[in-house]
């Protein structure tokens, strides 16, 4: 196909990526936004193949089967729970895509210096998101401690190989070739910058590396795009790395944080929190819904725990019952709840719990003291009050639903342990918190059950 068409159908195709994102921002669109983006990448890759550079269709075609098997079989089998986890892996496949690309356009006759920078580019970055997002995964499916693992001289450590790896890339890059020493130094290099990166993060500051390794991802594609003189490429590395800046901005934010702060701090391995004691008061679903029958407003507060009970379902129909009641319902969603950025969002969009009832940190919190009951399943980290009274806790001066002010406060978790960044909770001594303790989705259909009579 001539040049001119195809890349006339990369303008086609960026175009729809950018409606389609544009649509993922509300829930309402969201899924016709995810539709467009995969028309959009479908017309990408089938224009791709017009190429007239393409030496072997026998391997595209072997690869992409085992690639749409290996994508089909893991997104049929994958819980709702492990959806973070695999976020991550994908950001480390996009990682390594990169790499192999970088390194198969070495290969590649008459490159400029232009080009052989921007290969370098692809490989330091996809090998740093792609080691570093393995160790994510890791600490997210909790296959290694998720707290911050430090040690003495880790700086020292780090920023030898951060030298290396750069007098390495301009070594690389003096008389780039594939049979150059320095290659493999820079590839063992950026693999191994990844690992150290991401080990010394860990507790609450998770969120912004997740978000951080999705527009490393992009931004080793875009330099991939470049290396292979690839436009749609180009684009969309560039929207992917830009969307996770943005993300990591704003998560940044959420926890009130400085992206320097979580990168470098060690953060949730220097503190140890003021220790928590006080008296635990149980209730059991009777109780509660007898407060719950007589309550105005009530506010729903998910986390983690709820995705892990599968409880959004139950939830919506005890919501739906405490309307038909006359309460007012909201469901409060903190910004980094769950494990993955719009983690509760979706879990409750899936539940078809109405749009207009979900309520932002920043609006529930001015109210909360007039919110009769509030509501919080299987959420610890981001309702800890500690985050706000305790200089020594590690998340102190994360904001947090301040469910503690609500007039009455019910916990739906199944013991006393901490939350992912393993601190203790003061709000389960609260005079006015009542622990229902059990997996959710039973605790919550206990209540309703009482409803229902
Ligand atoms: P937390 O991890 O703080 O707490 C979850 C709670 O759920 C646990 O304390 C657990 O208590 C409870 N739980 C687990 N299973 C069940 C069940 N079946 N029924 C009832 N309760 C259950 O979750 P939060 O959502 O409050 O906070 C999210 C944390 O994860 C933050 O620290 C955040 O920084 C971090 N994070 C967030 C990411 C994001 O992008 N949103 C990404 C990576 C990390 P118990 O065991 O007693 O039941």
């Amino acid at each position: 196909m001539n040049p001119v068409i195809i890349n006339l159908w990369y303008v086609v195709a960026a175009a729809l990526f950018i409606f389609g994102l544009k649509q993922l921002g509300s829930p309402a669109t969201a899924v016709r936004g995810n539709v467009l983006s995969s028309l959009a990448m479908v017309i990408a890759i089938a224009v791709t193949l017009f190429n007239k550079d393409i030496l072997t269709f026998e391997l595209i075609v072997i690869a992409a089967v085992i690639g749409a098997v290996i994508g089909a079989i893991t997104a049929q089998k994958v819980e709702m729970t492990s959806m973070p986890e695999m976020v991550a892996l994908f950001n480390g496949s996009g990682g390594i895509a990169s790499l192999m690309v970088g390194w198969a356009a070495l290969y590649n006759m008459g490159n400029t210096t232009f080009t052989d920078v921007t290969i370098l580019l692809s490989i330091v970055i996809g090998g740093m998101t792609f080691s570093g997002s393995i160790l994510a995964w890791g600490k997210l499916s909790e296959v290694m401690t998720s707290a911050a693992v430090v040690f003495g001289a880790q700086r020292i450590v780090n920023a030898a190989i951060l030298i290396g790896l750069v007098a390495c890339s301009v070594l690389f890059c003096m008389d780039p070739s594939v049979t150059s020493p320095y290659l493999y130094a820079v590839i063992g290099l950026s693999l191994l910058f990844g690992i150290m990166a991401v080990l010394p993060i860990g507790g609450a500051d998770m969120p912004v590396v997740i978000s951080l390794l999705n527009s490393y991802s992009g931004l080793a594609a875009c330099a991939a795009g470049f290396a292979i003189n690839n436009n749609i490429l180009i684009v969309a590395g560039s929207m992917v790395g830009a969307a996770g800046i943005i993300l990591t901005n704003i998560m940044c934010k959420a926890m009130n944080r400085s992206l320097g702060h979580v990168l470098f701090s060690g953060f949730g391995a220097v503190k140890q929190a003021t220790k928590v004691e006080g008296e635990v008061k149980p209730i059991v679903a009777e109780d509660a819904f007898l407060i719950l029958e007589a309550a105005q407003s009530v506010s729903f507060v998910p986390g983690y725990g709820m995705a892990v009970a599968q409880a959004q379902h139950v939830v919506r129909e005890l919501g739906e019952l405490l309307e038909k009641n006359g309460a007012e319902v909201t469901y409060a969603i903190h910004p980094v709840a769950g494990r993955m950025p719009g983690h509760m969002n979706v879990l409750l969009a899936e539940a078809n719990v109405p749009y207009d009832q979900l309520v932002e940190m920043e609006d529930i919190n001015p109210r909360i003291d007039n919110v009769d009951v509030a509501v919080v399943i299987g959420a610890n980290d981001v309702v800890n009050p500690s985050a706000r009274n305790d200089e020594n806790s590690p998340i102190y001066g994360m904001p947090i639903i301040n469910v503690d002010q609500a007039r009455t406060v019910f916990v739906l978790k199944r013991s006393m342990g901490s939350g992912f960044s393993g601190v203790d909770n003061p709000l389960f001594f609260g005079d006015n918190t009542r622990m229902l303790f059990g997996d959710a989705k039973q605790s919550i259909a206990a209540v309703v059950a009482e409803f229902k009579g």
